[in-house]
């Protein structure tokens, strides 16, 4: 597809962040260029319309960029995942393990119901991690994971075989 080119070459690296050696992947110069924001969210719409997905759980902070558009174009709801202690009524929460330590995921109880249909949505996937404690967080309450979509992929994490058979949609991968 043409548009991909365009999206990755929005996406701006910038290396040392947050800590030496890390090349960070920084879209906030993707949404800065309004034909490449759009065709990212229209890339994902066209993919995600007319199947029957009900949720769009979106990952606390980008995916809350993403994730809405792509919600009320489809007829879905949004459901944030959000950083603990953030969300103000009662929620589930599920950890998972970063680099040093732990970290937790947390939903409103009530925002979502057993047997709907989720697709999950991040900027990026580099372990993994992110994206399998949402998926558990979900699926402890009976919502069925269609598919996780990212903007990018870092393919050298390996997140995708972390993911196991939970198909992964991503638009650029980077290396
Ligand atoms: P994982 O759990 O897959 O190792 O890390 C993915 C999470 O970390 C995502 O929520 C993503 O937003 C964040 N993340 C890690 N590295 C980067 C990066 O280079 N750029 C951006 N935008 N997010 C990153």
């Amino acid at each position: 597809d043409p548009r991909i080119s365009k999206i990755s070459s929005a996406i701006r690296v910038i290396p040392n962040f947050p800590k030496p050696g890390i090349m960070f992947q920084d879209i906030t110069t993707l949404l800065l260029d309004t034909k490449a924001f759009r065709d990212t969210i229209d890339l994902f719409v066209e993919r995600y319309r007319g199947k029957d997905i009900s949720v769009v759980a979106g990952i606390e902070a980008r995916g809350f960029i993403f994730g809405p558009p792509i919600a009320l174009a489809i007829g879905a709801k949004f459901v944030p995942m959000r950083k603990p202690n953030k969300l103000p009524g009662e929620v589930i929460s599920e950890e998972y393990s970063l680099e040093y330590g732990t970290d937790k995921m947390e939903m409103h109880v009530g925002a979502v119901q057993a047997g709907e249909r989720a697709l999950i949505i991040d900027d990026l996937i580099a372990t993994g991690g992110t994206l399998c404690a949402a998926i558990r967080l979900l699926e402890r309450v009976g919502v069925q994971v269609v598919e996780c979509a990212c903007v990018i992929e870092l393919p050298e994490l390996k997140g995708r075989e972390r993911l196991g058979d939970k198909p992964l949609f991503v638009l650029v991968s980077s290396d």
